[in-house]
């Protein structure tokens, strides 16, 4: 297997000994000694043809995923050798994804839109992918930076209070999107994936907007990358149990935006249905089913501690043991939150206090990445 290997950067410092445990494999991409996921999936051999029904690709597909796990027990330096194979596990995620863009089922909206012949559901993504921008992100998590960050133009979610409504809301209906993102294909997604990796990064952050309208390109671009590098899902994680299947054995690293802690609030702020159902359901599978290497990103809203950031807390406490927090205080009334008076400040040092807390109280995770 020829794949390129990250510069060894020794800035790169881990001081917590439960972060290097709990994100000991993402580490080890960064020290070359573990093989980024989607290079393993790479040399799983497939044999399919597109007029296969989707039914029995969907069954490939789940075949293939239960080899992918088996691999992943074998030791890191074998797995090296193996050889990449042109039609691979990679290629029938992305012949599948394409085939559910016709019937646009990434996530929990669930449109049906026909995406392929140029309709549009909610978020207003064609077949097209469209990056607003992509750069080394200093500003995230210590353990991420610098993390080279790719932003979609568009989101499933309409939140009322988006801190990013420019590449998330505000364009739509207004402006033609190439005139403020750039039209991107599975080459050159991958182009700008390894040009942030000459910079110095050490994933590759795909982000928005949200990147869940685009699985089809991402999953797609993954058959040109070719550098040792950890590939991070940046997401509201609203995504179907189906596109789950798509990338949950490829991303080394889940950054979801966890923001509620009901179904309520979820459709009041963000007008999407089932929220806490849904995310619950997508935040266990990727734990107990995907790398488990995660950073839930909890921003803490005003007069939404007892309903939204202790219902959460007291979820990964039972069910994500592994995973760490990020409790956010940057919550700030932007877009259309003037409109509801109880989220029209930010949260004072009494709610991020109650629920940091709280948190201690459950003994989660939270200190190395807040
Ligand atoms: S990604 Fe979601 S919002 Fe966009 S068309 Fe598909 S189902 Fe609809």
């Amino acid at each position: 297997m020829v794949f390129r290997i990250l510069r060894s950067d020794a800035s790169i410092v881990w001081k917590d000994e439960e972060i290097l445990k709990r994100y000991s494999k993402y580490r080890g991409i960064i020290d070359g000694t573990h093989l980024a996921r989607y290079l393993i999936a790479k040399s799983i051999k497939c044999n399919f043809k597109l007029s296969d029904p989707i039914e029995k690709l969907e069954g490939l597909l789940k075949e293939k995923s239960n080899e992918f796990n088996e691999l992943l027990n074998e030791d890191p330096l074998d797995l090296k050798n193996r050889v990449v194979h042109e039609i691979n596990y990679i290629t029938l995620a992305e012949t599948i994804a394409i085939k559910y863009l016709m019937k646009c089922i990434f996530c929990e909206r669930q449109c049906e839109a026909n995406r392929i012949s140029g309709e549009k559901g909610f978020c207003l993504i064609s077949k097209d992918s469209f990056v607003s921008s992509a750069f080394l992100h200093m500003g995230e998590e210590p353990v991420l930076i610098p993390s080279g960050t790719i932003f979609f133009q568009g989101c499933n979610f309409g939140c009322v209070f988006c801190q990013n409504y420019d590449i998330s809301q505000a364009w739509k209906g207004r402006k033609d999107i190439e005139d403020v993102a750039q039209k991107v294909n599975t080459i050159q997604l991958a182009a700008i994936a390894e040009k942030l990796v000459d910079k110095g990064a050490i994933n590759i952050n795909y982000v928005g907007g949200d990147p869940i309208p685009n699985i089809h390109t991402i999953v797609g671009s993954l058959k040109f990358q070719k550098s040792n590098i950890c590939q991070l899902w940046n997401s509201n994680l609203y995504l179907t149990e189906k596109s789950l299947s798509l990338i949950i054995d490829f991303m080394d690293f889940w950054l979801p935006d966890w923001k509620y802690g009901n179904n309520k609030c979820g459709k009041k702020y963000s007008g999407i249905d089932n929220y806490f159902d849904v995310i619950t359901r997508n935040h266990k599978r990727i734990h107990d089913e995907g790398s488990g290497e995660i950073c839930i990103r909890h921003l803490v809203m005003p007069n939404h501690v007892e309903c939204c950031s202790k219902p959460i807390l007291d979820f990964v406490a039972k069910e994500l043991p592994k995973a760490v927090m990020n409790i956010m205080g940057q919550f700030r009334p932007e877009f259309h939150a003037f409109e509801y008076s109880e989220i029209n400040r930010r949260p004072t040092s009494q709610e991020m206090q109650e629920a940091r807390n709280y948190a201690d109280k459950l003994g989660i995770l939270w200190r190395p990445v807040s």
